[in-house]
C-alpha cells in the first residue's frame, strides 16, 4: 500500500512529491499522470521560460494578487513564500533572475531547467512517476482505493493535484465536496471600434480601465467599486485590448463577466486621470503652446498614431492649433482621453498564461494542512482548488506553497 498517492504530474504534484519524500524518506510516494508526459504546463509556462514566482516578499501584499484565495493563502505563505521558492530552487543549483516588472525566471530563460530539476529530484529520491495512468475512480474505505486504468491501487493518503480537470471535479463531488463552477480567468477583451481599429501593437504605459456595471449587476457580482477599476499598461491587439490592466480586470471580474457572457461595457482612461485633471493638463498646454497643432502634441505617453485617432474622434478640423480649440471641443477631447466607453463583445485567450477561476470550495479545506475537512487523508494543491491569481508567477507560487504545507503536514 502507498503512503501517499499523488494524482497529477503537474507543478503541484511534483513539488509535493519531492518535498514529502525529502522530509519523510521512508514514505512510499508515487505520482500518477494520465498523459504520456509530465509537467506539460510548466514546460509551456511563461512563454517557454517558466515564470516561477514574483519578487513580492511581503505576504500581505502577495495575497492581494489572488482574487480568489487571498484570505486562505496568508497562513500558507507564512510557512512557504516567494523568498522560500527562490531559496528552494537556488539550493538546487538553479540561478533565478528578477525582471523589471517583478517576474522571476530561471536565468536560462528556459522552462526545461525547472522541468529537469523536478525530474532529477524525483530520480534521486526514487519517486516512481507513472505516466498514462488516469485515475478514474476514488473511494475511501479503510484506506483510499484508486481505480487507475481499471486496476485498484490502495493508498493511506491521497493528494489531488489534477489541475482544472472537469472529470476529476466530478469524482470529488462523489466524495461529498462542492465545486465552485469553473470559469476562465486572464483573458483579453474583443472590441470593434474606431478608437483602436488598425492600431494593433500600440500601447500606453499607464491607463485605467473601468468595468461599467449597473447597480444590480454590481450587487450580484459581490465586487467593490474599487475592484471595477484597474490600472496599468494597455495594449491594442488584433482583436481588441490586452495588457496588464485588462488581464487584471478579467481576473478580478472573471465570474460576473462569465455571467454577462462576455458582453459588457468598459470605460478606458488613457490619461489615467480624472476628467477635470485631464482638462487642466490640456488647458495648460493650450495656454503654453497656442500655435502648436494639437495632432502633433501627443500627451500622457500616448503613441502618435493613437493620439491622432482620438484627435479625429474629438475634432472635425484636423489642422487645429491649440488656440483654435473651443472650450466645448477641449472638454470633448478631455472626455475621450479620460473616459472613453467601449463595448466588449467577447474574449480571447491571453497567449502567455491563462487559468481557471473555480474549483474545490475553500470552506471545505483546512489550510493548516491543505487537508479535506470532509474526507480525512485527502489533500489538495494547485488549480484543483478555487484559488487563482493575476499573471506574474503567482499561480505557481500558490502551487509550490500549498504543496510545501502538505509535505510538512503528512
Ligand atoms: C500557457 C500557460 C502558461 C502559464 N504560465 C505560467 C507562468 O509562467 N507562471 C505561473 O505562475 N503560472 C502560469 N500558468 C498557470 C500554471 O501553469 C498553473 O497554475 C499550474 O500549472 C497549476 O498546477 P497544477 O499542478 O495544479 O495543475 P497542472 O500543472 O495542470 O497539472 C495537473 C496534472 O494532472 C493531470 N491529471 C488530470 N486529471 C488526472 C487524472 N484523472 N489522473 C491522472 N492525472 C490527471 C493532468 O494531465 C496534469 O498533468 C500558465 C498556464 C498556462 C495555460
Amino acid at each position: 500500500m502507498l503512503d501517499l498517492a499523488i494524482i497529477g504530474g503537474g507543478a503541484a504534484g511534483f513539488f509535493a512529491a519531492i518535498n514529502a519524500k525529502t522530509k519523510h524518506p521512508n514514505l512510499k510516494v508515487e505520482i500518477f499522470e494520465k498523459s504520456k508526459t509530465v509537467l506539460g504546463k510548466v514546460k509551456i509556462s511563461g512563454g517557454g521560460r517558466c515564470n516561477v514566482t514574483h519578487a513580492c516578499f511581503d505576504n500581505r501584499t502577495l495575497v492581494s494578487y489572488y482574487p480568489r484565495g487571498n484570505k486562505e493563502l496568508l497562513s500558507v505563505f507564512e510557512r512557504f513564500n516567494t523568498k522560500d521558492t527562490v531559496k528552494w530552487f537556488e539550493s538546487r543549483g538553479i540561478v533565478l533572475k528578477s525582471e523589471a516588472d517583478g517576474r522571476i525566471f530561471p536565468i536560462s530563460d528556459n522552462s526545461e531547467t525547472i522541468v529537469n530539476c523536478f525530474l532529477d529530484e524525483c530520480d534521486a529520491l526514487k519517486i516512481p512517476i507513472k505516466t498514462l495512468r488516469s485515475v478514474k475512480g476514488i473511494e475511501k474505505k479503510e484506506c483510499f482505493q484508486l481505480n487507475i486504468n481499471d486496476e485498484i491501487i490502495e493508498a493511506k493518503q491521497v493528494l489531488v493535484a489534477s489541475g482544472s480537470s472537469d472529470s476529476f471535479w466530478q469524482l470529488l463531488k462523489g466524495l461529498g465536496h462542492h465545486v465552485i463552477e469553473p470559469v476562465p480567468s486572464l483573458f483579453t477583451f474583443n472590441i470593434d471600434h474606431d478608437f483602436i481599429a488598425d492600431l494593433m501593437g500600440l500601447s500606453v504605459p499607464k491607463a485605467s480601465v473601468r468595468l461599467l456595471l449597473d447597480k444590480e449587476q454590481l450587487k450580484a457580482s459581490r465586487l467593490s467599486q474599487s475592484d471595477l477599476i484597474q490600472n496599468g499598461p494597455l495594449l491594442i491587439t488584433h482583436w481588441g485590448l490586452s495588457g496588464p490592466a485588462i488581464l487584471k480586470l478579467s481576473s478580478i471580474a472573471a465570474r460576473v463577466l462569465n455571467q454577462l457572457q462576455y458582453r459588457f461595457e468598459i470605460s478606458v482612461g488613457l490619461s489615467n486621470l480624472k476628467l477635470e485633471e485631464t482638462l487642466d493638463v490640456l488647458s495648460k498646454v493650450k495656454s503654453e503652446h497656442p500655435k502648436k497643432q494639437v495632432v502633433n502634441t501627443p500627451l500622457f505617453n500616448i503613441p502618435q498614431r493613437w493620439w491622432q485617432r482620438i484627435h479625429s474622434l474629438s475634432f472635425v478640423n484636423t489642422f487645429n492649433t491649440w488656440s483654435d480649440v473651443s472650450k466645448k471641443d477641449l472638454l470633448k477631447f478631455a472626455e475621450n482621453l479620460s473616459d472613453f466607453n467601449l463595448e466588449v463583445h467577447g474574449k480571447s485567450t491571453f497567449k502567455d498564461e491563462f487559468v481557471t477561476a473555480g474549483g474545490i470550495d475553500l470552506k471545505e479545506v483546512d489550510f493548516k494542512s491543505m487537508q479535506s475537512k470532509i474526507v480525512p487523508g485527502l489533500y489538495f494543491a494547485g488549480e484543483v482548488l478555487n484559488i487563482d491569481a493575476l499573471t506574474g508567477g503567482f499561480n505557481f507560487q500558490a502551487a509550490w506553497s500549498e504543496a510545501w504545507v502538505i509535505a510538512e503536514s503528512l
